[in-house]
């Protein structure tokens, strides 16, 4: 290097230094600023009605004497969401796992079925307790849904069906399934346990597929407490779904499938009516809540978020970052754990993959080189506190104290 260039980078950094320092001090300053939390901010909080809202249902349950076996309330609950959702069929089950388990025998699948390993355990859980052997496909880094794109070279004689699951909310990439289920003769299962109220070019997002399961987990946006419900556009499923539901009772005498308990309670059912009066206005509130998150966080270098294409009605059922750790220069682990300090408990939604978990981990397809971007996404996705009862200054702070880790 000669003097002369020497001399013109000594120069450079003599500028830059005090700038640089100042920045630091400000950060510092920043830091010790941010005050954590009194009290602790989960990841979400069910939505619940006010209490004395809900006791007139009961009471009428307790006078009625009908506790469960597909009573009034969940004949009520089912027409409610059969027209929220515009589907055409709708059957209710005790949870989305038991539905899931349902839709897969009534469609008689067998052998294999290709799957995402980003998902909840249930995804492919509900395809080993039938039997099947779960095939793992890689991911799209955008959606983090299936990628239809390596779909085909997973398709194996015995493959019968594909289970894809619409994680956070955000559609799959519906039209490219169905062409492959067709060219193949597979049928499609969407798990759109996130999904309740998404729509594409306002057709509900259960109109897909052969069949979808929605989840009504007291975590989901719209809940029983537990519950869960499927629904399909061929009517000719729904009586081989309520045998399936009931034991595999055909009426009163014959039993013609082995099936489940799968029931809704009538508890349950009022509890969906007495939650769906509040989910516009919860559903309102996260609108909100999601805008303050995008403005605070979309100028941060490493920070992404999981959107929703212009032609999607979201379910706003999680708000989910991603943290790349050279751009951001902390890992989400780091952001994670630090958020702790300041009691915010976001969530590594879905962490492990199911692939990587001790019992599929074996299975060929589970290995890591064949799902390289699941097994990188996996470790920058965090969902961000996100319900109705946060208030906007406590979303500002949280966006304040992610941003103060960037190093
Ligand atoms: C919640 C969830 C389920 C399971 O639903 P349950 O009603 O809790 O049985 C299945 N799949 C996904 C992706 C989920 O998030």
């Amino acid at each position: 290097m000669s003097h002369q260039q020497n001399a013109t980078h000594t120069k450079w950094y003599a500028k830059i230094q005090p700038l640089t320092l100042f920045a630091i001090e400000f950060k510092n300053e920043m830091n010790k600023r941010i005050k954590g939390f009194k009290k602790p901010i989960y990841v979400t909080r069910p939505l619940l009605p006010p209490l004395e809202k809900f006791i007139p249902y009961l009471r009428e349950i307790w006078g009625s004497k009908r506790l469960t076996n597909i009573g009034k309330q969940h004949q009520l609950l089912e027409a409610k969401l059969i027209n929220f959702l515009k589907v055409p069929n709708l059957t209710l089950f005790n949870n989305g796992t038991t539905a899931l388990l349902a839709a897969i025998r009534s469609l008689n699948l067998s052998g294999k079925v290709i799957t995402t390993p980003f998902t909840f355990p249930a995804t492919p859980h509900a395809l080993v307790w039938n039997k099947i052997e779960p095939i793992f496909c890689d991911i799209d880094e955008e959606t983090l849904n299936i990628d239809p794109s390596k779909i085909e070279k997973l398709i194996t004689p015995d493959t019968t069906g594909i289970l894809a699951v619409h994680v956070f909310g955000i559609p799959c990439d519906i039209e490219s399934l169905q062409t492959i289920a067709d060219r193949y003769n597979l049928k499609i299962i969407f798990d759109a346990a996130h999904a309740f109220g998404t729509e594409v070019n306002n057709i509900g997002i259960g109109n897909f597929g052969d069949i979808t399961m929605f989840s009504f987990h007291a975590t989901k946006l719209f809940h029983t407490a537990e519950g869960g419900a499927l629904t399909y556009k061929d009517k000719k499923l729904k009586p081989k779904l309520k045998m399936l539901r009931n034991f595999g009772l055909k009426n009163e005498f014959e039993v013609e499938l082995p099936g489940l308990n799968g029931k809704m309670n009538e508890i349950q059912a009022a509890l969906g009516l007495a939650v769906f009066k509040y989910w516009k206005d919860e559903y309102k509130k996260r609108k909100r809540i999601k805008l303050i998150y995008e403005e605070n966080l979309k100028d941060i270098e490493g920070i992404t978020f999981i959107q929703d294409k212009k032609s999607t009605k979201s379910s706003l059922q999680y708000f989910v970052i991603k943290i790349n750790r050279s751009k951001f220069g902390r890992s989400r682990d780091y952001v994670l754990e630090k958020l702790k300090e300041y009691n915010v408990f976001p969530r590594k939604y879905f962490y492990p993959l199911c692939s990587n978990y001790q019992c599929y981990k074996s299975i060929k397809s589970a290995n890591v080189q064949n799902l390289p971007v699941a097994n990188k996404v996996v470790n920058e996705v965090l969902a961000l506190p996100f319900y109705g009862d946060l208030k906007d200054n406590e979303v500002e702070k949280i966006c304040n104290i992610i941003k103060s880790f960037k190093s």
